[in-house]
Order: structure tokens, then sequence, then C-alpha cells
């Protein structure tokens, strides 16, 4: 297995700005420690956030957000990407959409995504469907992805898990696998 870590819109639009919730917050700290423990074993980190046009059909939907080089597009100050980290932005939910991810994940011979981030059953949720099409092995760590309500956040690991053949895992449960090496 050759993993990636992905994480997804934590930014502060969604964070502590206009989309913004406890609930999204809750999981920085165990992503850091998950992403400080990835870096150190070699295991490539990509962040993929939102970056809207001025306008954008999305804000149909939801408010305005994450416009591309505002401070709210910005990822959280906990989580700054760090050397060797990659940065990919997105125009819609999914990672995979109009963004190199995938060319990038088969550059680095990457044949597991491991997913965290905002929110779980829309931007993970998609992501992971996009990374099912493509042949990925989908694994999505239940506590550092969150979700409006715990409804939908149950719901979309749920769904990710018999749709996608996802493999859901504590944070714990990665650490310790990742502390095991290859
Ligand atoms: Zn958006």
């Amino acid at each position: 297995m050759r993993p990636a870590i992905i994480v997804i819109d934590i930014i502060k639009d969604f964070t502590t700005g206009v989309l913004g919730s406890e609930r999204a917050r809750s999981i920085i700290p165990r992503v850091k420690r998950l992403l400080d423990e990835a870096r150190g074993r070699g295991v490539p980190i990509v962040y993929v956030t939102d970056a809207h046009i001025e306008n954008d059909r999305e804000f149909q939907l939801w408010p305005r957000h994450a416009v591309d080089g505002t401070p709210g597009a910005e990822i959280v100050e906990e989580l700054q990407p760090q050397q060797g980290d990659y940065h990919l932005k997105k125009p819609r939910y999914s990672a995979f959409y109009a963004t190199g991810l995938d060319a990038l994940l088969r550059e680095l011979g990457v044949d597991t995504v491991i997913l965290t981030g905002l929110v779980t059953n829309i931007c993970v949720q998609h992501t992971a469907a996009d990374a099912f099409f493509r042949g990925y092995k989908v694994v999505v760590v239940e506590d550092c992805v969150e979700a409006l309500s715990d409804e939908a956040h149950r719901e979309a690991l749920k769904y990710m898990r018999e749709i996608y053949g996802a493999e859901v895992v504590s944070s714990q449960e990665l650490l310790n696998r990742l502390g095991e090496g290859p």
C-alpha cells in the first residue's frame, strides 16, 4: 500500500468564517497530529482547497465563500503546509475535479487515498467517489472529517463504506498503523 493523505477544505471560511462551525474546528488538533506523524513517515500530504471565482455558480446554493485570493480561502493557521507538502486548488466539491490530483498521485505512485477534512457528506464524499472511479483504495479517517450534523456525518461514512468500499478508521488506528512502518 502506498498511501497519501488528502486534506480537504480545512480553510478559514469552513472553520471560523461564513460556513464555519464548532464541529468543523474540532477536527483540527487530530488532523494536525496525523499530519505530523505522516510527514515523519514520508507519507505524501496533499491539501486540496476550494478556490472560487467571483460570482461562482456554487454561490447560488451556498453563501459566497472561499473566493480565490481572499483570507477565507486560506488554510487554517494550525495546519499550514510544510516543505514537501502539496497544495492544489479546486473549483467544485471533488478534490479530483479540474485539479491535477490524479496526475500527482500517479506520479507519486499512490494507490490509496486517506481522506480528512470538510465536510463528510459533501466534499469528502464526492472525493471518495472520484477516487473510487479512478481505482484508488479509499480510507476515511472518521474523527478527522466532520459535517454540519452528526446524522449527516454518520450517513456519509456509511454510504462511502457501502458504495465505494471505503475503509473507515479512527486517527488513533491509523497512527498505530503508520507507526508500524512499511
Ligand atoms: Zn465551495
